[in-house]
């Protein structure tokens, strides 16, 4: 599995560098992200660590310009913000980042983060991945092998935790997904905030426009695909 490191600080860059070497992964490092969709061409990289501040081009440029791009939009991202406040997390997943891990990062914390995240990516293996797979539910179809949905026949682009996130509510549609369930199924991650849970969901309701009316918030509790009216 190969990272693509994009850090612009040359010592950090060469720890990120030999810290995921140790764990395994094959790295490519570069100092910052300017061209970034032609050396995500280049290099093939299975997951992208970038840093939010950058020269140049900011790490929030390029979630959204890899994004915005047709080959890459669901290439899993992780965001290593320098910046602890809350508003920067979330603007970092509300642009496209899967997950973000804050500096000073931990090295067994960033390896486990960037392992989660491959796994929900089924990079490296996901039990009951597999397969042509698909469900339907209403106007919505998703095809999990592939990792593509589809709302009244029309394709639509989203990021994996978004991805994650409809599957787990459709899997169940109609019972209450609770938050809890939705951290440990689709973000993977136990200590996600509520509010970021909020703002994968907002932007999920908005990609499958009048769809998205029918993923129900149940207040205090979690969420619900509820049948169509
Ligand atoms: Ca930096």
């Amino acid at each position: 599995m190969k990272v693509m490191v994009v850090e612009d600080e040359r010592d950090i860059r060469d720890i990120l560098k030999n810290l995921l070497e140790e764990e395994g992964f094959q790295v490519v490092a570069l100092e910052n992200g300017l061209n970034i969709l032609e050396d995500i061409r280049q290099n093939q990289p299975d997951l992208l660590l970038l840093d939010q501040i950058l020269p140049g081009k900011t790490g929030v440029e390029a979630v959204r310009e890899v994004r915005g791009s047709e080959q890459y939009s669901k290439l899993p991202i992780i965001m290593v913000t320098g910046l602890s406040g809350e508003d920067d997390k979330v603007n970092a997943l509300d642009v496209g980042a899967d997950d973000y891990v804050t500096k000073p990062f931990y090295p067994k914390e960033l390896a486990a983060r960037i392992k989660a995240l491959a796994r929900r990516s089924s990079i490296i293996g996901e039990p009951g991945a597999a397969g042509k797979d698909r469900i339907s539910k209403d106007a919505i179809v998703i095809d999990f092998s592939a990792h593509r949905v589809w709302v009244e026949e029309q394709e639509i682009a989203l990021t994996l935790t978004e991805f994650k996130i409809l599957a787990e509510l459709l899997k169940q549609s109609g019972q209450v997904l609770t938050r809890e369930k939705l951290r440990e199924r689709a973000l993977g991650n136990l200590n996600v905030t509520d509010r970021t849970i909020d703002v994968h969901m907002a932007s999920l309701r908005k990609k499958l426009g009048a769809v998205g009316g029918q993923i129900e918030t149940v207040r205090g509790v979690g969420y619900r695909f509820a049948d169509r009216a």
